[in-house]
């Protein structure tokens, strides 16, 4: 895939309205390519909220507390 189509696939990409093949094709050229990653990076700050990437789950767990019992 090349860089135009990468661009005009990005928003899709970053609603997640990709099919799985587009999504992972896009994936790798971001991968590849600085450019269209940060252009990526750019739209997703843009349009909404980026999730932030946390591999295991959203139930809460909000390190507020730290633990400041170190001598
Ligand atoms: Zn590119």
């Amino acid at each position: 895939m090349d860089c135009q189509k990468t661009r005009e696939k990005i928003n899709r990409y970053i609603d997640g309205e990709l099919d799985a093949g587009q999504a992972e094709a896009v994936e790798l050229h971001l991968d590849a390519c600085p450019d269209c990653r940060a252009a990526c990076l750019r739209s997703s700050a843009a349009s909404r909220t980026v999730r932030a990437k946390s591999p295991g789950g959203s139930t809460g767990s909000s390190p507020s507390t730290a633990p400041a019992t170190s001598p």
